[in-house]
């Protein structure tokens, strides 16, 4: 196995399949089936899941509201969606457990990092609910610095595009795809990996992120099995 220990970032929008809005149940079933194929192989998987499909802070202000309790709405749409993955995950029989950086004491574990790596260890797929647990950041700084904090190997982060291309492949047809790159070319060409915070966190922390295909069956896997899928960014 190329990787021990991995930190999955899964988008809210992904969820949604087909869909306008929320959950889609297929695409859940899909994702934690994806997640079951390398769990069961051993290797400790962390999760993070967005919370887009449902609410984001910065539609706020389009409701008359603060960004801050914007903010907190999102937090708590991405505990939504770990609920639902966590509910996939254990209908397909792995143990789970979601730790919420904002306490919802009924329905998950507060995040204490101490008690992630054991589960971890545990062979648990441990779910990052609430991203860090504060206003104005996002899912992406969430999973980056989790990432470092449980020691994973390297931040995964699932999209719907293969990879990181020149330009948005969904814009311009004429771009072309990088198997691999380095953080200061991502900076240099002005590329859109994640949001700066998330990745200048891994940058300093030498944590290596791979974007690919979430949607393609058997990607993850194949990453793990250290086959090359998608972009490698690193040092
Ligand atoms: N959010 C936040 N702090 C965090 C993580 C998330 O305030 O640590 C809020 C933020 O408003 C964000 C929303 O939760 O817009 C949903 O997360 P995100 O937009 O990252 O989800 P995704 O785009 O991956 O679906």
């Amino acid at each position: 196995m190329k990787y021990n220990r991995i930190l999955l970032k899964l988008s809210g929008e992904a969820l949604m399949g087909r869909q306008q809005y929320g959950i889609d149940a297929e695409r859940l079933m899909q994702y934690a089936e994806e997640v079951r194929a390398v769990a069961q192989l051993g290797v400790q998987v962390a999760v993070v899941i967005g919370g887009g499909n449902i609410f984001r802070g910065v539609q706020a202000e389009a409701f008359g509201l603060d960004r801050v309790q914007g903010d907190y709405m999102g937090m708590l749409a991405t505990v939504i969606n770990s609920m639902a993955l966590q509910s996939a995950l254990e209908k397909l029989g792995i143990p789970t457990r979601l730790l919420s950086g904002v306490t919802i004491q009924r329905v998950c574990e507060p995040y204490i990092r101490r008690r992630a790596l054991r589960h971890l260890e545990k062979g648990r797929v441990v779910i990052f609910g609430a991203g860090i647990g504060s206003p104005y950041f996002t899912t992406d700084s969430a999973a980056s610095l989790r990432a470092i904090e449980v020691e994973a190997d390297v931040v995964l982060k699932g999209t719907r595009v293969d990879g990181i291309y020149t330009a948005d492949p969904e814009k311009d047809p004429s771009a072309t795809r990088f198997p691999q790159i380095t953080f200061d070319e991502v900076m240099e060409k002005n590329l859109n990996v994640m949001d700066m915070t998330a990745f200048t966190l891994c940058k300093e922390n030498n944590l290596p992120i791979i974007v690919f295909d979430m949607n393609k069956e058997g990607n993850l896997l194949k990453l793990v099995q250290g086959e090359t899928v998608g972009t490698l960014v690193t040092m």
